[in-house]
Formats: structure tokens, C-alpha cells, sequence
């Protein structure tokens, strides 16, 4: 996978190079192009930013400088703007980003973007309701969520199947050694070697923490008849705890 980056800060993204993404580049699974549209202003000093027309405060990215960055691009494939007003990328977003051939996400900065950027691009995507200085931070975590679901980036090639969100619920408890830590113990179940009872106690788990923390994934989803009669039985337990 081919992932172009346009933003005022290449430096920004050093975080990319470690660890299992950075591996991951090693070892040619994909590859970060990053592009300073700066590089592509006209103007005297290189500016790429003008104050607003109509007045106001800050400083409004242009059009030109970026449409110039992309047009330059080999393979663009998807463009992607970051901006606070975006749809909330969620890892539905990543499973289907993962897929792609090219991806370009488009940083910005300042007071944002001059509203012609957003015709130049497939998508706008915000990673929730709260404004950053800028779109690099953003990125990053939108190209780690989906760079670490490509074949072999992950140690172990299952991994990402069970996690939180993949199958629309939050993940189940893990625990490794020590079996007791002062005095809190490992459920019995996880050290009984009985996997299927193992299977059924996580599932359990995974549709009681979502219960708790996300029930709206739960409203969202097509329950199966095993999972109505677990969440029977948690509100049950939890009638139980109570009394
Ligand atoms: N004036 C804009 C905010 C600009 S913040 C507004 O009120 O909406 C500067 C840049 O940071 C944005 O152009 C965008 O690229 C990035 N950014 C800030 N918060 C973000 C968020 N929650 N999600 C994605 N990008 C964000």
C-alpha cells in the first residue's frame, strides 16, 4: 500500500517509522510519501496561507498550492481531508481504507482549509469532536488504524480479528501471569484449557463490556439468538450483584 501525505510538516511523523509500522516499511508492506505542498506555492516566501476573505481571525490555507501537491502525485487514489466537521473515522473506515491500492490524506492547519480544498478531495474525516492545530496528528492515527490491519504488519495474523470494533463489539478481559496478583485472581475458566468454554466466556465478556461502556453498538447490532440469551443472563448477574 501507497500512502501520500500533504501537509506543512513532514517532520511531524517520525512516530510512523517505529515499531511494527515502521518494520512494516522495512519491509515493504507499504510506503508513506510525504509532500510539503509548501513546495509548491508561487508566492514570495512560499506562502501558502491568506487571511480570510470577509475578515476574521487566523489565516485560511489556499487552494492552489494543494491542488498543485496532488496533481503532482503518481497514484493518489483516495483523498482524504482531515477537518474537525468530517465524518467520524471509526474502524469500519480502516477495514475499507485497508483494501486500498493508494491513499492520499490532505493536512491542515492554521484556521483550515479555503472551502474549494474539500472539492479536491474523496472524503472528509474528523477523529472526533475536538480541534487540533493541525491535521498530521490525525493522520497518523487514521494511517496507524488502517496500516495495521495489511497482512503481515500485525506478529500475529489473527490478532486483529478479535479486537474491539472488528466484529462490532468491545474486546473481552486478557490476563497473563501472575495468576494472582495480590489477592486479584485470573477467572478460573481462562486457566481450565476448556476452549469452548473459553470462547463463550469472552463472548459473554465482550457483550458485557460493551453493555457498559458502548451501548450503542449494541442497539446498532443484529443480535443472534445465543446473544439474546447472554444478555439475559448478564442482566441477570447484574440483578444479582445488586440485591
Ligand atoms: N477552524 C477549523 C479548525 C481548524 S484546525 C474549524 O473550526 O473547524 C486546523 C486543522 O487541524 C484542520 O484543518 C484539520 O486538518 C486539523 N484538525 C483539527 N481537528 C481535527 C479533528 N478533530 N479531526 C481531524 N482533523 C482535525
Amino acid at each position: 500500500m501507497n500512502i501520500n501525505v500533504l501537509t506543512l510538516f513532514p517532520e511531524m511523523f517520525t512516530p510512523l517509522q517505529v515499531s511494527l509500522l515502521g518494520r512494516g516499511q522495512e519491509d515493504g508492506k507499504w510506503k508513506l510519501n510525504l509532500v510539503n505542498f509548501r513546495d509548491f506555492s508561487d508566492r514570495p516566501h512560499k506562502s501558502v496561507d491568506d487571511t480570510p476573505y470577509g475578515g476574521g481571525a487566523g489565516m485560511v490555507l489556499q487552494v492552489m498550492p494543494i491542488k498543485k501537491a496532488l496533481d503532482s502525485l503518481e497514484n493518489k487514489g483516495k483523498v482524504i481531508i482531515t477537518a474537525p466537521q468530517g465524518k467520524t473515522f471509526n474502524e469500519q473506515m480502516a477495514q475499507e481504507w485497508s483494501k486500498e491500492e493508494n491513499l492520499t490524506f490532505i493536512c491542515g492547519h492554521f484556521e483550515g482549509f479555503d472551502q474549494r480544498v474539500y472539492d479536491l478531495a474523496d472524503e472528509t474525516v474528523s477523529i472526533g469532536d475536538y480541534v487540533l492545530t493541525g491535521g498530521e496528528l490525525p493522520t497518523m492515527s487514521m494511517i496507524d488504524a488502517t496500516v495495521r490491519l495489511l497482512p503481515g504488519i500485525l506478529g500475529n495474523a489473527l490478532s486483529p480479528v478479535e479486537e474491539s470494533f472488528s466484529d462490532g463489539l468491545l474486546e473481552y478481559p486478557q490476563y497473563t501471569r501472575p495468576a494472582d496478583f495480590e489477592g486479584q485472581k485470573v477467572p478460573d475458566v481462562l486457566l481450565s484449557g476448556n476452549h469452548g468454554k473459553i470462547d463463550e466466556w469472552r463472548h459473554y465478556q465482550a457483550l458485557k463490556a460493551t453493555k457498559e461502556h458502548r451501548p450503542d453498538l449494541l442497539e446498532k447490532r443484529d443480535l443472534t439468538p445465543e446473544e439474546v440469551r447472554m444478555l439475559r443472563r448478564i442482566r441477570e448477574d447484574e440483578q444479582a450483584e445488586k440485591d
